[in-house]
């Protein structure tokens, strides 16, 4: 019987393994419309987290007793739609399971690119890509010469953000990471300087890879590491606000950086984003990336782990820094 993985309990902080439950549930029968796909990978995100408590935010929170959703890609094995056929490879958001039943139209349709795992729809062709892209050029408004520091650099956003920033004029890229390994992999990318930062405080390493400045901070962290940034960015800097993980499992919410004057004296912009609102720049992102891609200028990296059994084990272990680029569940 197919099987899938359903929210047992909100977390207090940190998710346990106890917050989960893995469920058996006869095969559904298929409506007029409807599909069925067995999913090959699934991604596990930050986000996720987010959805397991019971808060309104911008998606809604998982059920309990309920499964837990996400994004995936798999192969159509029995269709009741004109519009796929069987061996059609989909993305859907129904992942956490081994199988999904859904109307075809909520499945989209991708062709696997050569040299490439269909996985890669999940991260670097797949909304990983359109976050750094969006929150770089549109958000932050990235201009040639720009100083850019990115946290979570070694993650899947991350490490896709600061390499576009070479590829865009960016004068120098300071990344951010929680392990010397990762510090080594983002210098091997192209990032020109990075630093762990769980070394040494975040602004004393920040402060000394850019004595004159940064320009754009791309926020994948929050806490201390926008504390750090708003002290070194210029007057006039721009920051992405595109994630906070550093409190994602707080069980209560912490104070903010101490030195939010700075925003006044300095005339910095901080904008915070959410990238579903961005659709139309899929195309452009999918343009520059293939093409960076083709042409051996952007590097990608996936952490995979395998089994919906480890699914649970992948997620907690993401939030803890266990992945470099992006975090991906074989199923
Ligand atoms: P990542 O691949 O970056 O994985 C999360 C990483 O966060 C871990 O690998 C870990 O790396 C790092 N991390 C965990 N805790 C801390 C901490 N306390 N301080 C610093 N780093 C920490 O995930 P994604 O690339 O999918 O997401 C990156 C960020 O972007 C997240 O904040 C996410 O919520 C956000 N996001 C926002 C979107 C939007 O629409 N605004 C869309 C997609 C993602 P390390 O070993 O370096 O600590």
């Amino acid at each position: 019987m197919p099987r899938q993985i359903v929210l047992a309990s909100r977390p207090t902080g940190w998710p346990v393994a106890e917050n989960f439950d893995m469920t058996e549930e006869p095969a559904a029968e298929l409506a007029d419309g409807q599909v069925r796909v067995r999913n090959l990978f699934m991604s596990v995100d930050p986000y996720m987290r987010g959805r397991m408590n019971d808060a309104k935010s911008y998606v809604p929170p998982f059920q309990v007793g309920q499964p837990l959703e996400g994004a995936a890609i798999g192969s159509v094995i029995q269709t009741r739609s004109p519009d796929l056929a069987e061996g059609d490879m989909v993305m859907h958001i129904l992942g956490w399971r081994d199988e999904a039943v859904l109307e075809a139209r909520h499945a989209q349709k991708v062709d696997p690119l050569p040299g490439l795992p269909p996985s890669a729809y999940l991260g670097v062709l797949g909304t990983t890509s359109l976050t750094a892209y969006v929150g770089l050029l549109d958000i932050a408004g990235l201009k040639p010469g720009d100083v850019v520091f990115v946290s979570g650099a070694a993650g899947a956003v991350g490490s896709v953000a600061g390499q576009i920033a070479k590829l865009k004029g960016a004068s120098l890229v300071i990344g951010s990471a929680g392990s010397d390994d990762k510090v080594r992999w983002l210098r091997d990318i192209g990032f020109d300087v990075a630093f762990n930062y769980k070394s040494a405080p975040v602004y004393d390493q920040l402060r000394e890879a850019a004595p004159d400045g940064i320009d754009v901070y791309f926020d994948n962290v929050g806490d201390d590491h926008l504390e750090a940034a708003l002290s070194v960015l210029r007057r006039g800097g721009r920051v992405a606000m595109c994630g906070a993980i550093a409190n994602y499992n707080v069980a209560r919410p912490v104070p903010g950086p101490r030195n939010m004057g700075l925003v006044i004296t300095k005339r910095l912009t901080l904008r915070g984003f959410i990238i579903t609102d961005h659709q139309d720049r899929n195309p452009g992102m999918l343009a520059d990336v293939t093409g960076w891609l083709r042409d051996g200028q952007l590097q990608h990296s996936e952490t995979v782990i395998d089994g919906l059994d480890n699914a649970v084990g992948a997620f907690l272990s993401l939030l803890g820094g266990g992945n470099t680029g992006k975090m991906i569940v074989r199923l």
